[in-house]
């Protein structure tokens, strides 16, 4: 049976890269797609949006008007309009792919309590590879456990808002876990001035921002004499988007529950 997906979001640069992306999965189809209520495209053709020709879905303003027609829903967003979406989900028993970023505690808090309602993905990174390294991550950390300063760099395109990254982040809190520390305790968002020695357990987090770039990550791990380093370059938005549709088609077959993209692959 196919797979119903909603996209919101579908205006911007994941959203149009969604579209496509499950236009070429099997398996599933495009069944909605919501912009920003009041925006311009409210009616167009979803399709032809996302520039792969007109595919008869027409773009809506409100996630209520079309709720009632696909079985799961694919949010990159803003992380309140993302929280207003959960709730219809789980009010509807719809499941959710989340994608959007940048939720403060509080927020993610508000996020995790629909799991009982319904079954979310929640991933910082939905590209395959990237999930590999978190795993490479938490098992480099485990061998090489305090002697090693760890350090994560990261870098986006100039439009993103948020800082550091969502994947940085959970890097570092992968890193932090394996390494036996709270993260909340241990990270350090740049340096400036006279900062005195690197402490010793810190995890240092740097945010390089500029031109088109997809997303960068790079974790090292630093002794005397030797530099081990851990990198992840996404070159197109369709990882992220192939991934997302993927963690999608794995949900479908969740009741409730909070899941992410290491569920989705196995890796747990
Ligand atoms: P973007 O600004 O290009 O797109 C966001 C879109 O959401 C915009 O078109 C905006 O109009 C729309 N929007 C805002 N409120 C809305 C609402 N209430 N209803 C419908 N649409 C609404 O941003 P982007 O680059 O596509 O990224 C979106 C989010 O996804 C960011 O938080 C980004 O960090 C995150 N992201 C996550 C991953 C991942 O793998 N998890 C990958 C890439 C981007």
């Amino acid at each position: 049976m196919t797979i119903k997906l909603a996209v919101t979001g579908a205006a911007g640069r994941m959203g149009k890269m969604l579209i496509e992306a499950i236009a070429s999965a099997d398996g599933v189809e495009l069944s909605a797609a919501v912009v920003r209520a009041g925006s311009s495209l409210v009616g167009a053709d979803a399709g032809e949006l996302a520039g792969i020709g007109k595919n008869g879905v027409r773009l809506v303003g409100d996630l209520h008007e079309v709720v009632d027609d696909f079985d799961v829903l694919i949010d990159f967003t803003l992380p309140k309009a993302t929280l207003e979406n959960v709730g219809i989900c789980a009010d509807a028993h719809k499941k959710i792919v989340i994608g959007t970023t940048g939720f403060t505690d509080e927020q993610k808090s508000e996020l995790l309590a629909a799991q009982d309602a319904t079954a979310l993905c929640l991933s910082a990174n939905y590209a395959t590879g990237v999930n590999v390294c978190f795993k490479l991550l938490a098992q480099a950390a485990k061998v090489l456990g305090d002697d090693y300063d760890v350090e994560v760099y990261e870098a986006h395109h100039r439009h993103k808002v948020d800082a550091p990254s969502g994947t940085a982040l959970r890097m570092g809190e992968v890193l932090a876990d394996s390494l036996g520390r709270d993260l909340n305790q241990v990270a350090v968002y740049g340096r400036e001035g006279q900062t005195g020695a690197r402490a010793r357990d810190t995890i240092g987090f740097a945010t390089v921002r500029g031109g088109d770039v997809v997303g960068d990550h790079t974790v090292m791990f630093m002794a005397d004499g030797e530099r081990i380093e851990i990198s992840h370059k996404a070159s197109s938005r369709m990882a992220f988007a192939r991934g997302a549709v993927r963690a999608a088609e794995w949900l479908n077959g969740r009741k409730s529950g909070l899941f992410d993209m290491q569920d989705v692959l196995g890796l747990r």
